[in-house]
């Protein structure tokens, strides 16, 4: 491989990964005056190619991954994204803060693990984000008074039915924060974006710019700084010096390999790539860490039938929040969760009810017959970390000769917990919303853990800052590196701690410590 790669060239941070991890990343760093390169695996969209079309929407990492344990989870579309911009290009921009509690969680309740930073710090960086991508949101916000900079999108039908339910049964709730613009925007180096036209497809991506992702803020940001952003650009393998330390980068890109010499590598190619990724260039794994703790998300759905007509295609599909079960009073696990309103396009919705509601043939279709009526709700619920639910190699090998994934993932008893407290309210709500038909569909979301951030003498990866414990100029930043799973969605945290890693990585570089 490295034999005949070309030399293309050297710069201080190579950043693998154009995603909620390696944008800001790229932004900040090109901001100071280093020179950056990204290199992103998958190609760059112009807007205007996005289409609400389930089946050509081409923005997915669908490489096989291996799936296994007692709830073995699902990759491909549901999981992870592949483009300029990686999966925020795809994402539902439902934008909930980390709740302050999630980050304590062990010492508030003696399970999961604490953050190596407290809500203080981070702050200050969710607050940048949320300025740089444009999140909208309701004029009062109940829990914590978060303020929005930008008024609530309109409520889609399923919304409207939640607010009704959650009326009956004494639930707080309200327009949901999302990164998605609710009047047109013209900003500084940032694309001009088009207010939300509630066509409802930001799953197949957004053709007017109004959600919010890397490709029209953190990028166009980094790029305008000097930044080299190559898509189409494979990293399939690093090259250290005698003392360890990472000297360069091998790319694949149109059938040649390239290498690239740099000082500093940041690996931010989301929450299966880089575990798999570490393991097989053999980085950062001395402790034997790398993989384990992976999470999802317990992110369990309700359905039912309705006697008006939902449409649940129209619309930006996750409009309402609650955030009252963050910390149920009558829980008998650790941590909460968040309830939302859906959208579900039909294909995905068909792949949901066959995979986690066990319907097949003839009760599919005519569950789907029924999809104009149809409308769901569902959670994001905490997940603790387990070492025995891991990221390791399989024995078979992918298309650039590097070893495939295998993911083993079960419950714990708190997730089974939380998972039938959760299946409970969500059916009380949509029966007093009028559902017939109730249904749950099981479901986990997002791909979280494989490179724990935190103390080297407690078995991290990474430290608190986002760098390798064993090599002192790799850093990991994706949401492998979260300790725990939290309540919230996890991309706007992500970037926040994108942000502080890259200015931790500053403030080592301008004490002379790297
Ligand atoms: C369908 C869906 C809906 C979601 N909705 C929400 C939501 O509403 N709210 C929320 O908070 N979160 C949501 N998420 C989660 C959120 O999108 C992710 O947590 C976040 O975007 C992950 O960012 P990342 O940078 O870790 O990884 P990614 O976004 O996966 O980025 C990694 C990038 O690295 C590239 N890459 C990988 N390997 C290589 C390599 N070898 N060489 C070069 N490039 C490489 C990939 O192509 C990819 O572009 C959603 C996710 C999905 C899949
Ligand atoms: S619903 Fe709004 S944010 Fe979503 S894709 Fe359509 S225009 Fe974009």
């Amino acid at each position: 491989m490295s034999a005949s790669a070309r030399t293309a060239g050297e710069t201080d941070a190579v950043i693998i990964g154009s995603g909620a991890g390696g944008a800001p990343i790229a932004a900040r760093l090109a901001k100071a005056g280093l020179s950056v390169t990204v290199l992103e695996a998958g190609r760059a969209f112009d807007p205007a190619e996005h289409t609400p079309d389930e089946t050509t929407a081409d923005l997915y990492w669908m490489e096989e991954r291996l799936s296994g344990g007692r709830d073995p989870t699902a990759f491909g579309a549901n999981n992870s994204g592949q483009g300029v911009g990686g999966s925020l290009l795809h994402w539902g921009a439902f934008c909930p803060r980390p709740d302050p509690r999630d980050l304590t969680l062990a010492s508030e309740t003696g399970r999961g693990r604490d953050w190596p930073f407290g809500w203080d710090e981070l702050k200050s960086y969710v607050e940048t984000v949320e300025t740089v991508i444009g999140v909208s949101g309701p004029a009062d916000y109940p829990w914590g008074g978060r303020r929005f900079a930008y008024p609530p999108v309109p409520r889609n039908a399923p919304a409207d039915a939640m607010a009704r339910g959650a009326r009956a049964i004494g639930l707080t709730v309200t327009d949901a924060p999302a990164a998605v613009l609710s009047r047109d925007r013209e900003a500084g180096a940032t694309p001009y974006r088009m207010a939300c036209v509630n066509c409802g497809a930001c799953h197949q991506g957004c053709r007017t710019g109004a959600k919010g992702g890397a490709d029209n803020s953190f990028l166009p940001m980094a790029a305008a700084n000097g930044a080299k952003i190559i898509a189409n650009a494979r990293a399939i393998g690093v090259e250290r010096d005698a003392s360890g330390r990472i000297k360069s980068v091998i790319y694949r890109r149109g059938g040649q390999d390239h290498r690239l010499n740099c000082r500093a590598l940041f690996l931010c190619a989301g929450g299966v790539e880089t575990p798999r990724l570490l393991l097989n260039w053999g980085l950062g794994n001395a402790g034997g860490e790398v993989g384990r703790n992976f999470m999802t998300h317990v992110a369990t759905q309700v359905w039912g039938r309705f006697d008006a007509d939902m449409s649940m295609n129209r619309g930006y599909p996750s409009s309402l929040i609650s955030e009252d079960m963050v910390r149920p009073s009558d829980a008998n696990f650790a941590g909460g969760y968040l309830i939302q309103s859906l959208g579900v396009m039909p294909v995905t919705l068909a792949g949901g009810f066959s995979r986690g509601a066990g319907l097949w043939g003839a009760p599919l279709v005519d569950t789907l017959r029924n999809y104009r009526r149809l409308a769901g709700i569902g959670i994001n619920g905490e997940c603790l970390p387990n070492d025995d639910n891991r990221l390791t190699l399989s024995d078979e090998i992918d298309a650039v000769g590097l070893s495939k994934a295998r993911i083993d993932f079960s419950y714990g008893e708190n997730e089974r917990r939380l998972d039938a407290h959760a299946r409970r309210v969500m059916t009380e709500l949509w029966t007093a919303a009028g559902a017939e038909d109730i249904f749950t569909v099981a479901r986990s979301a997002h791909t979280i853990g494989g490179c724990r951030m935190g103390d080297k003498s407690d078995g991290a990866v990474v430290d608190g800052d986002g760098c390798s414990v064993e090599i002192d100029n790799l850093y990991v930043c994706d949401n492998s590196v979260f300790p725990s799973a939290l309540s919230a969605n996890p991309a706007l945290t992500l970037m926040a701690v994108a942000l502080r890693t890259a200015d931790r990585f500053l403030e080592r570089q301008r004490t002379g410590d790297l």
